[in-house]
C-alpha cells in the first residue's frame, strides 16, 4: 500500500546520492516545485519493529506495511513505528526480499559522508592490533556485523578489495572509493560483487581505483606467502575467515602425516608444512584451485621446513576419495565448502558432515587429530558439534576434544544469524602400551 501524505515525523536525512526519480503522487504534485521527493518512509510490522529494536540488520518485504511512495534501489528510507517514532535508517533495495538494510537504528541520524567516514573509523579501531607483524591479508568490514549491511572490506598486502552483496551500494561506490582514498592507504581497490547483482558500469573484478590489478595479489598470513586472486577468486580471493584454525593447524602439525581435504589454493596444507608435519597431502576437486596451491606452495619454497615437506595433490571428489583411501594420517582436516544452499537443504548436509567425519575417524592414525569445520549458514554450531560428536560415539574411537572454534576476530559476529563458520579439533586417545 502507498501512502497518499508523508508520516508525521521529520527525520534528519541526507538525500541518497544516487539519482532519484520524480513520482507523480497526489500529495507531491500540491507541493510547489521541490528538487527531490521527500524521505522515503517505511512503517514495517510490529514484529520487525521489535526486531530493528533488537539491533537485527534486515527488514524483509513481507514485513513492510506500507510507504509513501515507491523506493529505488541504493536510496536511503527511514523506518517509523506505530506511534511515528523513528527506529532505523538504511539502504533501501527494490528488487531484493531483503528490501531495507539497516545502518543505523535508535536516535535519528544524519547518513552522510561524514557518518559513513565515522563507520569506516570504528570498524577499523576494532580491528586495531588484530594482525601480527607477519600478516596483512586482513578483513577490515564484516558487513552487517560491523554496521556496513551487505558489504565486505578486505585487504591483501596494499590492495583493498569491495565486495557488495546488494544493489543497494551501486549509488554510493563514488562515496566509498573518495573516503578508501582519504582514510586508507593502498595500491588498489578492487570491485567485487555477490552474482545476483549486476551493473553495467560497474563489473565483477573490475578496479575502481589505482592500476588495474590483473594478477594475484601476493599477502602475508603468519609470515607464510599465499596469493590471493581478487579479480576472480572466491569470496575476496582467499578463505581469511579461517587464519586462526590454519595457525592452530600449523602449531599441531610437528611430525604428524598431514591429510588436507577440500585444500583449496593450500591455506592449511602450506600451514602444516611450515609446522613441521612429515607429509602432507591436499584433495580438492577443482584442478585450478590445485594449481593455485602449487604456486602458493612455490612462493613458501624459501622456507626450509616447506621446502623439507614432501607433498602430495590430488584432484578428486572427496566423498569418493575418502571411501577408497586406506592410508592412516595422523593430523586430518575436512573443510568442505557450504553443503546447504536452502533451509530444505539442512538434513542431507548433516549426514554429508556425518560420512565426512566417520571417514575421516577411520583414517585417522592413533593419537591423531581430526579438524572438522563448517561454514554452511543453515547449519548452527550447536547443530554441528552435535553431529560431529554422535559419529564419534558411534565410532567407538575414544576422542577428546581439543577445541571448538569459530571466525578469526577480525570476523567479529554481533548479529546471531550471520555466524556461519564452526570447526570442531579431536585428537584420539592412544591406548596406553
Ligand atoms: N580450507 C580452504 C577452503 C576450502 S573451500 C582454505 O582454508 O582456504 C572448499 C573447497 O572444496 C574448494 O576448493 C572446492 O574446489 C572444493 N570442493 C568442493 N566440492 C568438492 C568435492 N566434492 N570434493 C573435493 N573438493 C571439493
Amino acid at each position: 500500500m502507498i501512502l497518499r501524505k508523508p508520516f508525521l515525523s521529520e527525520c534528519t536525512l541526507d538525500a541518497p546520492a544516487g539519482p532519484l526519480y520524480f513520482i507523480r503522487l497526489p500529495y507531491l504534485e500540491t507541493m510547489k516545485p521541490s528538487p527531490a521527493p521527500p524521505t522515503l518512509r517505511l512503517r514495517v510490522t510490529p514484529a520487525a519493529e521489535t526486531k530493528i529494536r533488537q539491533g537485527h540488520p534486515w527488514v524483509f518485504d513481507g514485513s513492510v506495511r506500507a510507504q509513501n511512495r515507491p523506493g529505488v534501489d541504493g536510496e536511503l528510507a527511514a523506518v517509523f513505528d506505530r506511534h511515528d517514532q523513528f527506529l532505523a535508517v538504511g539502504l533501501y533495495d527494490a528488487h531484493s526480499p531483503i528490501r531495507l538494510r539497516v545502518l543505523h537504528h535508535g536516535k535519528p541520524a544524519r547518513i552522510d559522508a561524514a557518518w559513513f567516514a565515522e563507520n569506516l573509523a570504528r570498524s577499523l579501531s576494532a580491528r586495531a592490533g588484530l594482525a601480527d607483524a607477519a600478516t596483512d591479508g586482513l578483513r577490515l568490514v564484516n558487513g552487517e556485523n560491523d554496521h556496513w549491511p551487505g558489504l565486505v572490506l578486505d585487504r591483501y598486502a596494499d590492495v583493498l578489495v569491495l565486495k557488495i552483496y546488494t544493489a543497494a551500494w551501486f549509488p554510493r561506490l563514488p562515496l566509498l572509493v573518495n573516503l578508501l582514498n582519504a582514510r586508507l592507504p593502498h595500491r588498489a581497490i578492487v570491485l567485487r560483487h555477490s552474482r545476483n547483482i549486476r551493473h553495467d558500469e560497474y563489473r565483477d573484478g573490475m578496479t575502481l581505483s589505482g592500476p588495474p590489478v590483473t594478477a594475484p595479489v601476493i599477502f602475508h598470513e603468519h609470515g607464510l606467502k599465499f596469493h590471493a586472486d581478487v579479480a576472480c577468486g572466491q569470496k575476496t580471493g582467499f578463505f581469511l575467515d579461517q587464519r586462526d584454525n590454519r595457525r592452530r593447524v600449523g602449531q599441531l602439525a610437528a611430525g604428524r602425516a598431514v591429510l588436507n581435504v577440500f585444500s583449496h589454493t593450500g591455506g592449511f596444507s602450506l600451514h602444516a608444512a611450515r609446522g613441521g608435519a612429515r607429509a602432507v597431502t591436499s584433495v580438492d576437486l577443482s584442478p585450478r584451485a590445485l594449481a593455485e596451491l602449487r604456486d602458493n606452495w612455490r612462493l613458501n619454497v624459501g622456507d626450509a621446513t616447506v621446502r623439507a615437506c614432501p607433498h602430495e595433490e590430488i584432484q578428486a571428489d572427496a566423498f569418493d576419495w575418502l571411501a577408497r583411501e586406506r592410508r592412516r594420517y595422523s593430523l586430518i582436516i575436512l573443510d568442505p565448502p557450504s553443503l546447504a544452499r536452502r533451509e530444505a537443504d539442512r538434513p542431507a548436509a548433516l549426514r554429508a558432515y556425518q560420512r565426512l567425519a566417520r571417514a575421516g575417524l577411520r583414517l585417522l592414525a592413533d593419537g591423531g587429530i581430526l579438524v572438522c569445520a563448517s561454514c554452511t549458514a543453515h547449519i548452527n554450531a550447536e547443530e554441528f558439534i552435535n553431529t560431529i560428536r554422535a559419529t564419534v560415539t558411534a565410532s567407538g574411537k575414544p576422542m577428546r576434544e581439543l577445541a571448538l572454534t569459530a571466525h578469526a576476530p577480525d570476523h567479529p559476529v554481533t548479529v546471531r544469524e550471520l555466524a556461519y563458520l564452526k570447526a570442531v579439533f579431536l585428537q584420539h586417545r592412544a591406548p596406553l602400551s
